[in-house]
């Protein structure tokens, strides 16, 4: 198997160069060079997860030096339970949260930092995160060897508790607190990127979802739950997906295309609605991103619009297999209210746009994606529902370890120094 660029089929590399160099050297995206198809009955029911998880993925790393360790790096990786969990006979409820950061960034972050652990070179990790890259990311590389990670995320944008996660480590990870926005720090990532001189002395990479180590591994939830509801019950399901840089979203389009039994997909968005705005004009309009309470997908300019647009570069046909909600704050706060009055349900403001979403539709069976544990998010929804949120044990012990919030101008000097003080010599 071989991966090249969503602007240039010539730029053919390995999935270990792919997810070593995170973006391709002309600025687009790594993509498979075909979608493997499956048998589900390969696929038997009594695999565990990190076993069936390599077998989805053995044929992406196919004479790769990653070939050989495919099923430790599962085994590794995939340490938490996704849990199914049905309401009705319609709507189904897919947990991705019980990893040790309570939201599904867990499963690719760890993938990855598996892999580049594997593939042993020593590296700089920046990452911009809005919310919930962050923890997740930091928590799979603390104390891997040779690599040290630099989050930024925006003073004062995520909630407390999203901040503990992100500042309570040390040793190889450095969080820094950019006076600024999220798109300052998305900036900031970039410029450095482009920095020879940063590059240089640095090897940087990146963990957010352009890397398609972090894309891969989240193909492997679909494909689970799509052939294990599809035996249970005789028909294949729907995922409604909350999305902000369509990340998870193309992740599960990748599985189906592999032939997992998946009906439709609707990917559900907060106030930022660039991809409704698409498949209402035909036209992708990016945008500066607006603050919603569902803050881990405030993305305004979508990056893996450009993997998922390349599966139907035709715009009708983009429009026939992508359906999209967008959903106000108004009524990620209604519909979280809504879910707690009638079935006891606690859901954070992200999975709260796929459950208003699922109202768009018809009867047929729905998976309804949720991603991040309530627990992180309970500023938001303590008030709504009148009752406190139950702490998961992982925050818990999280919230007990001390944490240092270092705020930075954002400015690359200024980022510099904090690192040469704070973070282990790599050269
Ligand atoms: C990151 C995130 C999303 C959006 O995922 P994308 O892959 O960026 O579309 C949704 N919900 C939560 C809780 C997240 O952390």
């Amino acid at each position: 198997m071989h991966y090249f660029s969503t602007r240039n089929n010539t730029l053919r590399t390995t999935l270990s160069e792919a997810i070593l160099s995170g973006l391709a050297p002309d600025g687009g995206l790594f993509i498979p060079d075909h979608f493997p198809r499956i048998d589900i009955n390969d696929f038997s029911n009594d695999l565990t997860y990190p076993a069936f998880a390599a077998k989805v993925l053995a044929p992406y790393c196919k004479n790769d030096p990653l070939e050989v360790h495919l099923s430790e790096i599962c085994k590794n990786a995939f340490t938490f339970p996704l849990p199914l969990k049905p309401l009705n006979d319609t709507d189904f409820v897919l947990e991705l949260f019980h990893g040790p950061t309570l939201s599904f960034k867990d499963v690719g972050a760890r993938f990855l930092a598996e892999s580049l652990q594997i593939l042993g070179q020593k590296m700089t990790i920046l990452v911009a995160t809005s919310g919930d890259t962050g923890s997740a990311v930091a928590s799979a590389f603390y104390h891997k060897k040779n690599i040290n990670v630099i989050i930024l995320y925006p003073k004062g944008k995520i909630s407390t508790r999203q901040e503990h996660q992100i500042t309570c480590w040390g040793d190889n990870i450095l969080a820094l607190a950019v006076d600024g926005t999220f798109d300052d720090c998305q900036a900031l990532v970039k410029e450095a990127f482009q920095n020879t001189w940063w590059n240089e002395h640095y090897h940087l990479s990146s963990a957010n979802s352009i890397n398609i180590g972090r894309l891969l591994p989240q193909t492997t939830y679909y494909a689970y739950h799509s052939v294990l509801f599809y035996r249970k019950y005789h028909a294949a399901p729907g995922f409604i997906i909350p999305t902000g840089n369509l990340g998870h979203a193309t992740a599960a389009y990748w599985a189906k295309m592999m032939g997992f039994p998946i009906r439709e997909i609707v990917v559900a968005t907060n106030a930022n609605q660039t991809i409704s705005d698409y498949l209402k004009t035909g036209e992708f309009k990016p945008r500066p991103s607006v603050s919603t309470l569902a803050n881990a997908m405030d993305v305004g300019n979508p990056s893996n619009f450009e993997r998922l647009s390349y599966l139907y570069p035709i715009f009708n046909k983009f429009r026939k297999n992508v359906k999209s909600v967008s959903v106000s704050d108004e009524e990620i706060k209604k519909t979280i209210k809504k879910v707690y009055d009638n079935t006891g349900m606690i859901i954070c403001p992200h999975t709260a746009t796929a459950f208003f979403a699922r109202e768009e539709f018809a009867a047929a069976p729905f998976i309804m994606v949720s991603t991040a544990d309530p627990c992180k998010f309970e500023e938001i929804i303590e008030p709504l529902i009148g009752h406190p949120v139950p702490i998961a044990a992982g925050m818990k012990h999280m919230l007990e370890t001390p944490a240092v919030r270092q705020v930075v101008n954002a400015n690359l000097e200024d980022i510099q120094a904090l690192m040469m003080q704070f973070l282990p010599d790599l050269l």
